[in-house]
């Protein structure tokens, strides 16, 4: 075990908005936090262009300016803003323990996960190219740049059924390609599908590459693995969503996780099952995964650890 030690109040990992905003009010609350970033600092938002659905950017911003400004914020305020990725944690005993990169110790009398979620992405080369410019792994969050325009979704959850029924409402068509005979979304959402006219199924469809001019999408190449026939989509927008993967591996074990790993807290809260560990962002959230929403849990999970610390100092002092 490393000799390197160090004893925080509040340790917040990972920097998205769930972290900041956690650290903001916990900085303002006098809690001294320590933040570690993560490996993508600033999180999901890093990898995305224009955000126009977070409040108080009139005109709009990029993500990675948006997240800059988060950082400023927190930083100005008192937080020790440290670049670096927790290796493993043990939170079997008080303070919680977490290593960072593999050295460090750090003992935690609260610590607060915003670690996030990681969109699935298909694994083509084409869309890492055009991520950003065409390629989306969220609707809700880009879908109203592609007003009138024809866009493709891949994907046959729910996550993606109700996706496409948002782009639907924005789109002038919406392709939706899944790769079996079948859905996997639940019926009810399945039907919400079936009954918009301007969606177009493609079963036992596969995408093989996004097109464009080297700025921008303006096709995709799908191929139906039954016929072997390959088509051409002219679309403008692609949208893959095919499921998001918690960062909370190094978690397991030591907190109540749901079966896809996402981190179960008590309703209304950001507590989890352990005493002193609260969290926030998509680390904890499969339904909304918004920026806005993340900031709101990060903003709850300060104010709960400064309650539980400041409880737990009224009954050491009473
Ligand atoms: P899911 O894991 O449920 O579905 C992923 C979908 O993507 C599947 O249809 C899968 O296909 C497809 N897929 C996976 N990999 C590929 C690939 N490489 N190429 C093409 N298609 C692929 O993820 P969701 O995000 O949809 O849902 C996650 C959880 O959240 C679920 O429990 C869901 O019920 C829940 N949820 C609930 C909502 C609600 O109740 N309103 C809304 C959104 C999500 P295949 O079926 O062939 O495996």
């Amino acid at each position: 075990m490393s000799q390197d030690i160090e004893h925080v109040k509040c340790l917040i990992i990972g920097s998205g908005p769930a972290g900041y905003t956690a650290a903001i009010y916990a900085s303002r609350a006098d809690l001294h936090p320590v933040m570690y970033t993560g490996m993508l600092a600033g999180g999901q938002l890093t990898q995305t262009t224009d955000v126009e659905n977070f409040p108080g950017y009139p005109d709009g911003i990029m993500g990675p300016e948006m997240m800059e400004d988060f950082r400023k914020q927190a930083e100005r305020l008192g937080t020790d803003i440290r670049f670096g990725y927790v290796s493993s944690v043990d939170f079997t005993s008080l303070p919680h323990k977490v290593v960072v990169d593999e050295s460090k110790t750090i003992l935690a009398d609260t610590v607060i996960i915003s670690t996030g979620a990681s969109a699935k992405w298909l694994g083509l080369e084409s869309e890492q190219k055009y991520s950003g410019f065409g390629v989306s792994a969220c609707a809700v969050c880009d879908g109203f740049f592609f007003k009138g325009q024809d866009v493709a979704i891949v994907g046959a959850g729910d996550t993606a059924a109700e996706e496409a029924t948002y782009l639907a409402k924005l789109a002038r068509k919406v392709y939706m390609i899944v790769r079996r005979d079948e859905f996997r979304a639940s019926k009810a959402m399945v039907h919400r599908v079936l009954n918009t006219p301007n969606i177009e199924i493609l079963y036992n469809t596969e995408t093989l590459e996004i097109l464009g001019d080297g700025q921008s999408v303006n096709a995709v190449k799908v191929l139906n693995n039954e016929t072997q026939v390959e088509r051409i989509l002219d679309v403008t927008g692609f949208f893959v969503a095919i499921g998001h993967k918690p960062n909370t591996d190094i978690f397991r074990g030591f907190i109540n996780m749901d079966e896809t790993g996402y981190i179960v807290t008590r309703p209304g809260s950001t507590e989890t099952n352990v005493e002193g560990v609260f969290c926030c962002g998509d680390a904890q959230d499969h339904i909304y995964r918004q920026a806005v929403t993340a900031a709101g849990t990060g903003c709850m999970a300060a104010i709960d650890a400064e309650r539980y610390l400041a409880a737990k100092e009224h009954v050491v002092t009473a």
